[in-house]
């Protein structure tokens, strides 16, 4: 088994999901005692969450590809940014290291084409929505037609995640929101609905709706198991 490096904290209420989720993957795939070999390097998120709104997306960069570095120096074999989000500095984390990252666009990308969908529907922060660093790759990767919600709806979705799911927050109001959006979304002839923010999955679940979802963390997740058992 490869050990797997995670760059967390952003926040950690998801990164506990991805500590659950590769350690349930390999049980399920190795059987008995057996658990994930793994580092976790987990960032103070108020510090990044001021670098993104301020737009220092250099200064952020440097600071995941020193918890990369540290993370490689610590034996990980294989990389993973958990958060949709801050792949707009993949490549800066890249470059910073020896070791592959497994990139979660690219991840969600394989995931969502191999279903044969075309037309996909984008939930996440306001960056994921509105910038091409996570859009292009499903885009012009997967070919993927992508479909995000009006300024307003983007809004909502973005004050939510940082205002609410990033602190703990999981409020019924705010889950009636995200599926009204996700319903227009599929008015508009989406097939199925990215939850490209690695919160969303603690507000909506499967059972909430009819709508087939995509959950970026849980994609993330399993295909970091698959390459740590090299399947
Ligand atoms: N975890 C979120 C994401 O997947 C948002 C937090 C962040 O801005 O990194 O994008």
């Amino acid at each position: 088994m490869k050990t797997v490096g995670l760059i967390g904290g952003m926040s950690w209420e998801s990164t506990a999901t991805y500590y659950r989720l590769i350690n349930q993957g390999i049980r399920n795939r190795c059987g008995g005692l057996h658990s994930a070999k793994m580092l976790l390097y987990s960032v103070d998120f108020a510090e990044i969450e001021e670098l993104q709104s301020s737009g220092r997306w250099q200064e952020a960069g440097l600071l995941l590809a020193e918890a990369a570095t540290r993370l490689e120096r610590g034996g990980a074999e294989l990389l993973l940014i958990c958060t949709n989000t801050m792949h707009k500095v993949a490549d800066q984390v890249t470059a910073a290291v020896t070791i592959p990252l497994l990139h979660i666009a690219a991840a969600t990308g394989t995931k969502v084409a191999a279903d044969n969908i075309e037309r996909v529907g984008l939930l996440g922060t306001r960056f994921t929505m509105e910038e091409n660093f996570y859009r292009g790759v499903l885009e012009t990767r997967f070919g993927l037609r992508v479909v995000v919600p009006p300024a307003e709806d983007r809004r909502l979705v973005d004050e939510v995640i940082f205002a609410e799911l990033c602190r703990g927050v999981i409020a019924e109001g705010s889950k009636k929101q995200y599926l009204r959006i996700a319903d227009s979304l599929a008015a508009q002839g989406c097939e199925a609905i990215i939850l490209g923010c690695t919160e969303i999955a603690l507000l909506i679940r499967p059972e909430d709706t009819e709508l087939k979802f995509y959950d970026t963390t849980e994609i993330h997740a399993q295909q970091a198991v698959a390459m740590m058992l090299e399947l």
